[in-house]
């Protein structure tokens, strides 16, 4: 079976681990200090926070700009859950708005009509490891005074015009083990600025500034340094690891038939967290079970938008059109793209692909 993700750990990380073990000091500590210094040069910013997972960096993220009940933050309802989870943590309210349907992230001509005075935010998702249109995003969030919040969990490395995922607003990753990189379970905010660095590492440590002093309600959001030695290793991997994704993608574009490849706009870098694929016609489930067949793995990354989860229907009343969004949700596979495949995977990948085209 050729599978979707498979997690590149060598003996690198193993020893890493031994060594944080062996160290004595297991909860957060020198070693996520050090991951935290690692990532923030890795993306260009001054600052990176490292908490349990990409959802509480979200979260953190949120709550670090003092967003909460009566805000509104805009959204895309193409993505996994945890991005509006996040704002509906905070007791704000996500709000969608539709994709573009070749990038499939936030198009960012819809957003202006999605303002209102409660809206606080913006959260660009850059989706499968492509990043936004940032431009006009950044635009529309200086000419609002709005915050921008990007959801960076599938494209660490990805880059907008030279400049990296996480560099335009503040950036949330996450390290879940099938992402571009992992740290087992944990997350990272980055940022540029001191007060809401510090906003973050207070939320994330129980609202303490002191010891035993609590000046706000905080939660315990801190990392191992297990997970960050863990981390670090990956983190020196991370460029051979995007590398190698794109030098597969680049390899299914150029020989797939009968599908719609993914777009690489001009001046972007995309990491192909996925490598997704539109199948026209109502034809995706029949690709996806002759796949199957033939020991291929695949997934749909989403089936059902965000607004049509039955408990956003049910418990906060969504009821809002995504045609480009809900168009998608049908259409798209994601076929296997990770460092961890041969070449003899990915000529089979194109041999089936194309056998089920004809
Ligand atoms: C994985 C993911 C998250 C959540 O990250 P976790 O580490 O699983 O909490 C949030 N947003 C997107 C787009 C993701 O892919």
């Amino acid at each position: 079976m050729i599978s979707m993700a498979k997690p590149q750990i060598g003996e690198e990380e193993k020893k890493a681990v031994l060594e944080v073990l062996d160290s004595g000091i297991i909860a957060q500590g020198p070693r996520v200090k050090a991951f935290e210094e690692a990532f923030a040069e890795m993306c260009g910013t001054r600052f990176a926070i490292a908490t349990t997972s990409g959802t509480t960096a979200l979260n953190v993220a949120l709550l670090a700009n003092g967003i909460g009940p009566g805000d509104e933050v805009i959204t895309s309802a193409f993505t996994f859950i945890a991005s509006a989870n996040s704002i509906l943590y905070t007791g704000a309210k996500p709000v969608f708005v539709d994709i573009d349907a070749r990038t499939y992230n936030l198009d960012p001509q819809k957003i202006k009509a999605a303002i209102t005075p409660r809206t606080k935010a913006i959260m660009p998702v850059h989706l499968y490891g492509l990043m936004c249109d940032m431009d006009p995003i950044m635009a529309i969030a200086k000419e609002h005074d709005l915050v921008v919040i990007e959801d960076a969990c599938q494209s660490h490395g990805a880059e907008y015009k030279g400049a990296k995922a996480g560099t335009f607003g503040m950036g949330a990753f996450s390290l879940y083990p099938t992402k571009n990189i992992t740290s087992g379970e944990g997350g990272m905010i980055t940022t540029d600025d001191p007060v809401v660095d510090e906003k973050c590492r207070v939320i994330r440590q129980h609202g303490m500034r002191r010891r035993y002093y609590h000046d706000e309600l905080g939660y315990n959001f801190r990392m191992t340094d297990v997970h960050a030695a863990i981390g670090l290793e990956q983190l020196k991997k991370l460029g051979k690891f995007n590398q190698v994704r794109r030098s597969n993608a680049a390899f299914l574009s150029k020989n797939l038939k009968g599908v719609v490849s993914p777009l690489e706009p001009e001046g972007n870098v995309h990491v192909y967290h996925q490598y997704t694929v539109r199948v026209p016609d109502g034809r995706r489930e029949e690709l996806k079970s002759f796949l199957q067949e033939q020991g291929i793995g695949s997934e749909v990354y989403y089936p059902v938008p965000i607004h049509q989860q039955s408990f956003y229907v049910a418990d906060y009343g969504y009821d809002v059109q995504l045609p480009e969004t809900e168009q998608a949700a049908q259409e798209v596979l994601s076929l296997p793209v990770h460092p961890g495949l041969t070449q003899d995977d990915l000529d089979r990948i194109v041999a089936t692909v194309n056998e089920w085209a004809e």
